[in-house]
């Protein structure tokens, strides 16, 4: 399986998304990470820690046949070209979206281009979502939806614990911390196939 993530706006949550993904698919058979973002999140990632799976920059990409999944984690905003590219590449497309004002402007502009993407072939996570009683998760969702665009059930609360994540270049599960287990317990075990489940 390919995961393809891809975000309009930097600090969303691309690679903490793309790191957890791969984590969980590691679990179930061999899955590469490939880092095509510029700053190289995810290699840095890897190198302050012990990633449980395979981490390679995307000029080293013909490793990936040895691979199941493969996890790509790609440059925030992408243009049109590129995002259709990414579509058609990969069995999912994940775009994720904090629920703030800034980033879901982002997100409504590019309405036009996602339109045209085959349906089924993206879906948007919220993540980095304030916990009760703040209503943005559930504002931005509404807005998302109503601009007619596919949003997972699933969405990634906001936890200290991803932070220590990035910290440490370990799994959330892995990090000392109370929430460790239910920060990687909300998303249904990072299987982007259940999120939709109720
Ligand atoms: P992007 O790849 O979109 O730039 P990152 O995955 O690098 O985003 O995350 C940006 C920052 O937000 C990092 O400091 C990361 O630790 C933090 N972060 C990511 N997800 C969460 C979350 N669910 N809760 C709290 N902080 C998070």
């Amino acid at each position: 399986m390919i995961i393809v993530v891809g975000s309009f706006k930097g600090g969303v949550s691309k690679t903490t998304t793309a790191i957890h993904v791969a984590a969980y698919l590691q679990q179930k058979a061999p899955t590469v990470l490939v880092d095509g973002d510029l700053n190289q999140s995810a290699l840095n990632w890897a190198s302050r820690g012990k990633p449980p799976f395979k981490v390679i920059h995307k000029d080293e990409s013909s490793a990936i046949a040895d691979f199941e999944h493969t996890i790509i984690d790609t440059p925030a905003r992408p243009d049109d070209e590129d995002l259709k590219q990414l579509a058609a590449v990969s069995d999912l497309l994940i775009i994720p979206t904090t629920p703030d004002a800034f980033a879901l402007d982002a997100m409504l502009q590019t309405v036009g281009v996602l339109s045209e993407l085959e349906e089924g072939s993206y879906k948007i996570l919220l993540t980095i979502v304030p916990p009760y009683p703040s209503k943005e998760g559930v504002k931005a969702r509404a807005a998302l939806t109503g601009a007619g665009l596919p949003v997972f059930k699933t969405e990634i609360g906001r936890k200290a614990a991803f932070q220590k994540s990035a910290f440490f270049g370990v799994p959330v599960y892995e990090v000392d911390d109370p929430r460790a287990g239910t920060a990687w317990a909300d998303l249904k075990h990072w299987e982007p196939r259940s999120w939709d489940d109720g």
